[in-house]
């Protein structure tokens, strides 16, 4: 039975820097369920690519 006291619920999409920046705010005031389709973190943030202090290349 409802108390009418629990907070509103809101659904967030992904856990890349938008999906967790959504979740992070809106927790202050609702209940938040977040879903991730991909078997990992981060989105495309991955992706980039550096050189090490010995010329090899990196992926992050
Ligand atoms: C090919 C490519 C390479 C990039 N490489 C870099 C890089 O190396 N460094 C860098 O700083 N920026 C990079 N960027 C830019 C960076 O990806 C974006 O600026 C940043 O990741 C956007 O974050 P986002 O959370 O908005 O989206 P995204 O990072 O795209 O994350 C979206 C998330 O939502 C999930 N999702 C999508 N649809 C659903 C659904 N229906 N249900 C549940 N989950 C869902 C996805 O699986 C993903 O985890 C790259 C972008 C692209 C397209």
């Amino acid at each position: 039975m409802s108390t009418g006291s629990e907070r509103p619920r809101v659904a967030a999409f992904g856990s890349a820097v938008s999906g967790m920046t959504a979740t992070y705010l809106l927790r202050q005031r609702y209940g938040v369920t977040r879903f991730e389709e991909a078997d990992r973190p981060v989105g495309n943030a991955h992706t980039n690519s550096v050189h090490t202090a010995d010329g090899a290349r990196q992926r992050g």
